[in-house]
């Protein structure tokens, strides 16, 4: 054949998806060549449009759409789970979350009889808990991925447990019918705070900053640090989309990965007081700091009436046209900078054999170029 393994991305605009579907088909992918079927729920857009993957518009929520576009592509090898829904509670989280999985497990698994792998990603929620109880509950960090699972409801848990029970019910299905001896196996994929690509993602951080940093200048005033003190002066980390795909595409190939979970992130640390002077340079912004006096302020109250200020922005430098709340969401923004950044451990992912890494410097960079570079921010 042609491909020597078929992807099938959920999410495939999503931060870490638009990662996939941009490495996946290069010629020295491991596993490949890849052909890729890329899903996501709206029309694709231009931004999304130079990889050469097929792109199927699909509400994976629905389950009657999900089998018709996903139930007859039969060919599929390998499924990178890279998206999630957020509700205002975590226990109809649970409920969302668990319902879409299920949907696209309920109908790839019979519909592509070749279905080697499930990736997929959950995130460091895994130990802190879900945003309702943030800073209540978690694990003390570092965290490694032994750690007993937290009293408290969590998504990614029930995520876990359906691809648990999918992947055991079709091996004995399989082993019953004796068609083949290959056994279906699964990787889950816990990133920290991603660094990447995408004005659709529910969660940029990048994108959020880029955005206020473009109206501070806009507007002439300084680039406040909005968050809390621990997170000006403290270690934090984060996890580039690119490195989060690159282990998504070890673990589907390579056998020590497989039926294990492993955290994802760069493998350095940093301080916002110090990545926050390198993006005011990148938009040539005054650098206004961490405002002693003033504390943490909420960007959600500070950019909720500047959908008018973004719009022109965007005429004015002639930007891809986006509203504002879809290229920063700021809540997100509010939560990651408000509290001090707990840190994960790499050891096992290094120990399974992935030895990847980023320059966190690096890393906001290269993202703030790509932004750029795609007209998304000025
Ligand atoms: P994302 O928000 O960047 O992208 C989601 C993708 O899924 C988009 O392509 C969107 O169009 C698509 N999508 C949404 N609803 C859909 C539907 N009903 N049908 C079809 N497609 C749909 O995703 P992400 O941030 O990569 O999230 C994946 C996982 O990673 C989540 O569990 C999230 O909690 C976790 N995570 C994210 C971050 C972060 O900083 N973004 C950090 C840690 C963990």
């Amino acid at each position: 054949p042609k491909y020597q393994s078929v992807a099938l991305i959920v999410g495939v605009t999503g931060i870490v998806g638009n990662s996939l579907a941009e490495i996946l088909p290069l010629s020295d992918t491991p596993g490949g060549p890849w052909k890729v079927y890329g899903v996501a729920r709206r029309p694709r857009p231009q931004w999304n449009a130079d990889h050469p993957i097929e792109y199927i518009q699909c509400d994976v929520s629905d389950p009657d759409d999900t089998k018709n576009k996903l139930g007859d592509l039969k060919d599929v090898t390998h499924l990178f789970y890279v998206t999630w829904a957020n509700r205002v509670t975590e226990s109809e989280n649970c409920e969302i979350n668990g319902k879409m999985f299920k949907n696209v497990l309920d109908a790839v698994i019979p519909g592509s009889p070749s279905l080697q792998h499930v990736s997929l990603q959950t995130g460091r929620k895994h130990y802190l808990g879900p945003f309702e109880l943030y800073g209540k509950v978690a694990h003390d960090p570092p965290f490694h991925e032994d750690l007993p699972r937290l009293d408290a409801p969590n998504f990614y848990y029930t995520l876990e447990d359906i691809l648990f029970s999918s992947v055991e019910q079709n091996n004995s299905n399989r082993a019953e019918q004796n068609e083949k001896n290959e056994k279906l196996t699964w990787s889950v994929h816990r990133p920290g705070t991603i660094f990447g690509f995408s004005p659709y993602s529910m969660m940029n951080i990048l994108g959020a900053l880029c955005v206020y940093a473009a109206i501070c200048k806009h507007e002439g005033v300084p680039f406040k640090f909005p968050g809390s003190k621990e997170a000006w002066e403290r270690y934090s980390d984060c996890s580039d989309a690119d490195l989060i795909a690159e282990q998504h595409i070890w673990a589907a190939v390579d056998p020590y990965a497989k039926n294990e979970a492993f955290n994802i992130s760069n493998g350095d640390v940093f301080k916002w007081k110090h990545f926050w002077k390198a993006l005011a340079e990148q938009f040539e912004v005054e650098d206004g700091g961490f405002d002693e006096g003033q504390g943490k302020v909420s960007m959600v109250e500070m950019m909720k009436d500047k959908g008018g200020v973004w719009d022109e922005i965007v005429r004015e430098n002639g930007l891809v046209v986006t509203k504002l709340e879809e290229v920063a969401v700021w809540w997100f923004v509010d939560m990651i900078l408000g509290g001090e950044c707990m840190l994960d451990s790499m050891n096992k992912s290094k120990e399974h054999g992935f030895l990847g890494f980023r320059n966190s410097k690096s890393s906001l960079i290269s993202w703030v170029d790509k932004m750029k570079g795609y007209k998304i921010v000025p």
